[in-house]
C-alpha cells in the first residue's frame, strides 16, 4: 500500500478552488475544491456522467471554468503558452492518432509536432518499449486491438516526457490484465518523477493512488489516502471474527459495549462476525480478552481490508443519507 507521506512530494502542481463547470442549466461540476501535490499519483474515481472528463478538460485549459479559480504548474490553464503545454500531457479517451499510418510514423508525427529532435529514435524505440509495442512498429494503428491502440496512446501522450499527466480513463474497456499493466506502467513513471491525474470508473484502482478524488454527481464528495476512504466508509477499521460456536446476542451485544467498537456488530455468514473498531492493532488482543470473558472460542480473527467497490457503495450511500 503506498503511504504518500513517504514520497517526496513537494508543492502542489494542480490548485482548483470551487471549480464549477454548467451547460446551460446542468451543473457537470460543482464547487470542486483540489490540491494534486508534486510526484503523486491522483486517482479521480467517479460513475460515468459524474463531472471527470469536464474536470480535466477545465484543468488542461479546454474548457473555461463558469465559475472559481485553478492553477496547474502555476499557471491558468487557459492562458498556457505553447511551452506551458509542453510540460503536461494529456490521454483523451477517444483513439485520435491516424489509422492509416503505422505505429511507428503515428509516434513519430507526434514527436514532430513538438519538436522532439536529437535522439528522437532512441527515444520513440523505448517507448515503444515501456508499452510492449516494439514488435509491432511497421503494423497500421488501425489494425491493432483495442488494448494495443490505448498503449500507442499512451505512449503518445509520453513522447515529449511532460511532467504532469492527465490520462482520462485510460484504462476503460481493456481487460484487467491489461488494466493492472497500465498501473505498472503509471507507477514507473510516477517513479521517474512524472505526477500522474488519473480518471477511472473502476473503484479498484484507488489503491494504486496515493490520493483518491471520489466524484459523485457532479461534486468532488471527498480525497483521501486509499486507507482513509476504508476507514471513512466503515468509521473505522474493519475486524473479522470466525468462532467455533455460534455467538449468542447478548453476548454479541456486549461486544458492542466495548469502548472502540464503533456501531453494530454484523453477522456476515456462519460462525462468522464483523467488528468495526477504532484501531485494529489495539483492539484485537483486547477484543480476544472480551471473546474469552464471553465463553466464545475464537478460530481466527483478523484485520480485512474490504474491496474498494464495497468501500464505495457504502460511501455513497451514506452521502445519500445526508441529503
Ligand atoms: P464518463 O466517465 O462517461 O466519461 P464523466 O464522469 O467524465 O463521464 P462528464 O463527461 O464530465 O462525465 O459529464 C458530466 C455531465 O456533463 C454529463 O451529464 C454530460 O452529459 C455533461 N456534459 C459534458 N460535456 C458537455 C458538453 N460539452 N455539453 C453539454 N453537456 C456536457
Amino acid at each position: 500500500m503506498n503511504n504518500p507521506k513517504s514520497k517526496n512530494l513537494t508543492g502542489d502542481v494542480v490548485d482548483a478552488q470551487g471549480l464549477t463547470k454548467t451547460f446551460g442549466k446542468e451543473i457537470a461540476v460543482d464547487s470542486l475544491t483540489l490540491q494534486v501535490p508534486r510526484g503523486a499519483i491522483f486517482g479521480f474515481i467517479g460513475p460515468s456522467g459524474c463531472g471527470k472528463t469536464t474536470t480535466v478538460r477545465m484543468l488542461t485549459g479546454v474548457h473555461k471554468p463558469t465559475s472559481g479559480q485553478v492553477s496547474v504548474l502555476g499557471k491558468n490553464p487557459v492562458q498556457f503558452s505553447k511551452s506551458d503545454r509542453e510540460k503536461i500531457g494529456y490521454l483523451i479517451q477517444n483513439f485520435v492518432l491516424y489509422p492509416e499510418l503505422t505505429v511507428w510514423e503515428n509516434l513519430n508525427f507526434v514527436a514532430s509536432f513538438y519538436g522532439v529532435g536529437l535522439l528522437r529514435g532512441r527515444r520513440l524505440n523505448r517507448l515503444l518499449d515501456f508499452v510492449e509495442l516494439k514488435e509491432d512498429k511497421r503494423k497500421l494503428a488501425g489494425a491493432l486491438s483495442g488494448g494495443m491502440k490505448r498503449r500507442l496512446s499512451l505512449a503518445a501522450t509520453l513522447v515529449h516526457n511532460p511532467e504532469l499527466l492527465f490520462l482520462d480513463e485510460p484504462t476503460a474497456g481493456i481487460d484487467p490484465l491489461l488494466r493492472r499493466k497500465f498501473w505498472d506502467y503509471f507507477k514507473e513513471l510516477q517513479a521517474q518523477g512524472q505526477t500522474l491525474f488519473v480518471t477511472t470508473q473502476y473503484v479498484g484502482e484507488a489503491a494504486y493512488c496515493d490520493f483518491v478524488g471520489v466524484m459523485y454527481e457532479g461534486k468532488l464528495l471527498m480525497v483521501e489516502t486509499p486507507e482513509g476512504l476504508r476507514r471513512k466508509a466503515y468509521g473505522g477499521d474493519v475486524v473479522v471474527i470466525k468462532t467455533a460456536d455460534w455467538i449468542k446476542s447478548e453476548s454479541r451485544r456486549n461486544l458492542e459495549l466495548l469502548p472502540f467498537v464503533r456501531g453494530r456488530i454484523r453477522f456476515i455468514g456462519d460462525q462468522q462476525i464483523e467488528v468495526v473498531v477504532d484501531e485494529a492493532n489495539t483492539a484485537i488482543p483486547e477484543l480476544v480478552q472480551a471473546c474469552q470473558g464471553e465463553g466464545i472460542v475464537i478460530k481466527t480473527i483478523e484485520q480485512i481490508s474490504p474491496p474498494f467497490d464495497d468501500v464505495f457503495v457504502r460511501l455513497i450511500e451514506r452521502e445519500n443519507a445526508h441529503v
